[in-house]
C-alpha cells in the first residue's frame, strides 16, 4: 500500500464503525475509557468522545487515550501499527484502495474479535504504550497530511486543470452526445454539467505542450509518463463543479464499450462529491450514486443527486455536507454494492443522517431494481 492509498482508505474508514467492529459499545458518539481504573466511579458514564468527521477520538480525562482510527485499534487490541492496519483490511476489504470490492469477502467481521476483560487489556495497553522506540514508529509518518514534493502551488496545479476544461468543445454533436443519448442523458443535463469532450486529441495534444512544460503536465497528472495527454481513449470529460461552476477536479469516460477502464480520475483524491452544489444545506433528500452516469441519470429525472466513484472514495469530512439531509443510496445491485451500501447506511446512521436504499419503500420508485443492474440500466439506459 503506498502512503497515497493508505491515506484513502483511512479517510473512507468511519472511527464510529471501525469501534463498533472492534465491540466498543458507542453510545451516541461516546463511548468508556479503555483505562476505568484512572477514573472516578470506573468510568460509568463514557468519557470518550468520538468525532467522526474528523476521524478522531479523545479520553477527556486521559491524556494518552486519543487518536486516530489507526490509534484506536492500536490501542483497544494492544498491537502495533502493522497489526491494526491488518486487522482494518480484513474487516474492510471493500474499502482497500484499488482493490477489486468483489463478493468473495464476508462484510465487516463485527464482534469476531476476542474481547479480553476491560482490565487486562488497559494493563497490556499500558505495557505497549511505554514500550519505545516501536518498530512501526518508521511507518507512522505514512499517516501524516504531509504534502508530496510539490512541482507548483495547488493554486496553480487548479489553475492548469480548468485550462485544460476551457480548451475542450461542449459534447453537442459529437460521438460523446450520441453516447449519452444513448443512456437517455440529454442536452439540458449536459449545459447544466458543463459536460466536454476532447474532439480533436492530437491538437490537443499539441497545445498542452505549447502552454505547459512537460514536467508540469504530468504532476498536474493530465499527461502520462510518455509524454502524452492522458485521455486518448476516454474523451468523455466530466468536470466536478464547485459552487463557483468551476472545476479543478474532473473524470474521463470512455464511450468505446470495449475500453477498460471505462474511467479514469485525475490523480489526487477526489475532494468532494460530484455535482456537490445539491448539497445545499437545505433539508430535503438526496440520491447519492455510484459513478457520474449514473448521478447524471437520476439529474436527468428531475431527481437531486450527487456522485462519488465508489464506496472506497466517500470520505468522512464529506459528512457535514450531508447533514439536512436524508440520503437515497443508489449503488449498483450487485454483491459488491449492496455490500458498499450496508456500509454507508451505518456511516450516515452514526452521523444521525436518515438513508434508505433505492427502492425500499419509496412510493414514487415503480419496481425494484433487477440484480446486477445499474441506475442507469435501470430507467432504459443501454450500455
Ligand atoms: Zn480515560
Amino acid at each position: 500500500m503506498t502512503s497515497e492509498e493508505l491515506k484513502q482508505f483511512k479517510a473512507s474508514l468511519s472511527i464510529t464503525s471501525v469501534a463498533e467492529a472492534l465491540g466498543i459499545d458507542v453510545v451516541r458518539g461516546r463511548f468508556h475509557c479503555f483505562c476505568p481504573q484512572r477514573h472516578a466511579n470506573g468510568d460509568r458514564t463514557p468519557s470518550v468522545s468520538i468525532s467522526e468527521d474528523r476521524g478522531l477520538f479523545r479520553c477527556w480525562v486521559c491524556e494518552d487515550v486519543r487518536g486516530d482510527v489507526f490509534n484506536l485499534v492500536q490501542q483497544y487490541k494492544s498491537c502495533s501499527f502493522m497489526e491494526a492496519l491488518d486487522w482494518l483490511k480484513e474487516t474492510y476489504p471493500f474499502l482497500l484502495p484499488g482493490g477489486k470490492s468483489g463478493p468473495q469477502e464476508g462484510s465487516p467481521k463485527k464482534r469476531s474479535v476476542q474481547v479480553s476483560s476491560a482490565v487486562e487489556r488497559s494493563s497490556r495497553a499500558q505495557e505497549s504504550r511505554s514500550q519505545e522506540p516501536r518498530e512501526e514508529e518508521d511507518l507512522q509518518p505514512l499517516l501524516e497530511e504531509k504534502p508530496a514534493k510539490e512541482l507548483i502551488p495547488e493554486d496553480e496545479r487548479k489553475k492548469v486543470v480548468l485550462s485544460f476544461l476551457k480548451m475542450l468543445t461542449p459534447v453537442d454533436g459529437t460521438p460523446a452526445a450520441a453516447y449519452l443519448m444513448k443512456r437517455r442523458i440529454f442536452k439540458p443535463v449536459w449545459d447544466r454539467m458543463l459536460l466536454r469532450t476532447i474532439t480533436d486529441y492530437n491538437a490537443l495534444n499539441r497545445q498542452l505542450k505549447e502552454t505547459y512544460s512537460l514536467e508540469v503536465l504530468q504532476y498536474v497528472g493530465l499527461f502520462n509518463d510518455k509524454g502524452n495527454l492522458r485521455y486518448y481513449k476516454h474523451p468523455l470529460i466530466f468536470p466536478y463543479l464547485d459552487p463557483l461552476r468551476r472545476a479543478s477536479h474532473f473524470q474521463a469516460r470512455a464511450i468505446d464499450s470495449s475500453v477498460e477502464p471505462k474511467e479514469l480520475h485525475l490523480k489526487g483524491s477526489v475532494p468532494f462529491p460530484y455535482n456537490m452544489t445539491a448539497l445545499d444545506q437545505k433539508k430535503g433528500w438526496i440520491y447519492l450514486c455510484e459513478g457520474v452516469i449514473d448521478t447524471l441519470t437520476m439529474l436527468q429525472q428531475g431527481l437531486q443527486a450527487v456522485g462519488i466513484p465508489g464506496v472506497r472514495s466517500f470520505k468522512m469530512q464529506w459528512l457535514p455536507l450531508f447533514k439536512e439531509k436524508n440520503v437515497v443510496l443508489c449503488l449498483d445491485h450487485d454483491e459488491a454494492g449492496r455490500k458498499g451500501m450496508e456500509y454507508l447506511q451505518q456511516v450516515f446512521g452514526n452521523a444521525g443522517i436518515r438513508t434508505i436504499i433505492l427502492g425500499d419503500g419509496l412510493e414514487n420508485i415503480p419496481v425494484n431494481m433487477k440484480e446486477g443492474e445499474d441506475v442507469n440500466e435501470w430507467f432504459g439506459g443501454k450500455k
